[in-house]
């Protein structure tokens, strides 16, 4: 079976994601999405479970999807997972340039791990959770940013934070 990693904070995910995964899916028998705790990426907007909720929910169409979270090592998860392959959305050359380097490290700790690109769609290039969570912050529209079943879960979030 040929099973791939595409791990993330996902805080929350977007459309850009779902595309990521929707093509991923169709590459490998089965596609594992994995939340990582990122200890760079400390002010996050949702806990590590309601991604992961909001993840099962976002992907619930897609059939050979499972939806986990990981607070290790990648090369650690994927081994335990039995996955070789890593896949990984690549959007600009600012993600180039940390995507480059990040591949390169996990190659270096397991020269089993192969990372896979996938290129953005270009409807999404400019969607980013970062994005996503300052536009929400502001009461902006997340229609075409975020799939429509996380569309209220943000709003009542930012609703909750106001009161
Ligand atoms: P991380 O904290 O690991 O960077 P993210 O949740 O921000 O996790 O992103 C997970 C993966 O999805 C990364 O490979 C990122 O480049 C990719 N990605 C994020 N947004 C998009 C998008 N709009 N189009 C394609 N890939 C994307």
């Amino acid at each position: 079976m040929r099973r791939a990693v595409c791990p993330g904070s996902f805080d929350p995910v977007t459309k850009g994601h779902i595309d990521i995964f929707e093509r991923a899916s169709a590459m490998f028998d089965e596609l594992i999405v994995s939340v990582f705790y990122n200890p760079g990426k400390d002010k996050a907007m949702f806990s590590m479970d309601e991604r992961v909720e909001m993840l099962k929910i976002a992907t619930s169409h897609i059939q050979n999807i499972r939806v986990t979270s990981f607070s290790g090592l990648l090369n650690e998860f994927c081994v335990q997972e039995k996955a070789p392959f890593i896949v990984r959305g690549l959007r600009a050359f600012t993600d180039f340039e940390y995507e480059f380097q990040r591949a390169l490290l996990i190659k270096k700790m397991d020269n089993n791990l192969e990372t896979v690109f996938i290129m953005t769609n270009s409807h999404y290039s400019f969607v980013s959770s970062s994005g996503v969570r300052e536009l929400a912050t502001f009461g902006a529209k997340l229609t075409n940013l975020v799939p429509e079943c996380i569309e209220e879960r943000v709003r009542e979030y930012v609703r909750q934070k106001a009161d």
